[in-house]
């Protein structure tokens, strides 16, 4: 399976528990300005304890949809309404 991503498939990156828990879909993607983390969320509101660290590769497993937006700068993010929608 193709990998979009520029950084190495073990990267680590951020989801929030709802994603990681496949409650909610992935509907915030960020790309950190200062460190060039990523960072998978739902539309809920969020505190740190939410936070959950896992592979980039993992978090392309769980929706391969955000491969759509691996060339994003770092400093940009990206929303989307609902899940089933494409990432512009
Ligand atoms: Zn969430």
């Amino acid at each position: 399976m193709d990998f979009p991503f520029e950084d190495a498939p073990n990267t680590a990156c951020i989801v929030c528990r709802h994603v990681m828990d496949k409650e909610k879909a992935i509907t915030y993607i960020s790309h950190d300005a200062d460190d060039g983390m990523w960072q998978f969320l739902c539309d809920e509101e969020h505190a740190e304890e939410d936070a959950r660290i896992i592979s980039l590769y993992s978090a392309y497993m769980m929706d391969q949809s955000i491969g759509q937006v691996f060339d994003m700068p770092c400093g940009c993010y990206i929303q989307r309404k609902n899940g089933e929608d494409n990432w512009k």
